[in-house]
């Protein structure tokens, strides 16, 4: 899965009207990216997280979910992207051994580098033929966005659409 969208799905509909964040902590951000986090790095990157998720809901014209009051307008979200993804330049460096091999250099913090390997893997895509299968998973309860990989593909998951019918039947029955 792209490292974006694994990204954008650690924020989940709870069940119960809410969100529930797999990364509201320090120790939750550095398990899970394997940087040593801060509080800083941790404001960042849920910045960040909410910046994709708007290119994301934008790309997918995703209509009114839950956490659609955190989402920013398209140019702010994509500013704040543009800039992570430019805060760590990094240069090839040709090391002379048998064979010659590629080594990636840059000066960022490892915080810097989290940052910037987020943003661009949204911007690859975003900018890729993967945006045209992007979609919001239309089911109640789930604010997750997936990579179509058959046309017909309607959720990020069987067990949405088993909740989707579910829900129409209860609203055939009840309403
Ligand atoms: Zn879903």
């Amino acid at each position: 899965m792209n490292r974006a969208l694994e990204f954008a799905a650690t924020v989940r509909h709870d069940g119960h009207g809410g969100l529930e964040d797999a990364l509201s902590t320090v120790e939750a951000l550095t398990a899970w990216s394997g940087t040593p986090a801060t509080e800083d790095l941790l404001h960042a990157v849920t910045d960040l997280r909410w910046a994709i998720r708007s290119l994301f809901a934008h790309a997918s014209n995703a209509g009114p979910r839950i956490d659609t009051p955190y989402l920013r307008p398209l140019d702010e979200a994509l500013h704040l992207v543009n800039t992570r993804a430019a805060a760590a330049p990094r240069s090839a460096q040709l090391h002379w051994g048998t064979p010659p091999t590629l080594h990636y250099v840059d000066t960022a913090t490892p915080g810097e580098r989290l940052l910037a390997d987020l943003a661009t893997s949204a911007i690859e895509l975003l900018a890729g033929e993967t945006r045209d299968d992007l979609r919001a998973c239309p089911s109640p309860r789930c604010i997750r966005y997936f990579v179509r990989t058959h046309p017909k593909q309607q959720w990020c998951k069987p067990s949405c659409g088993n909740r989707a019918r579910v829900s129409r039947h209860y609203h055939r029955t009840h309403d």
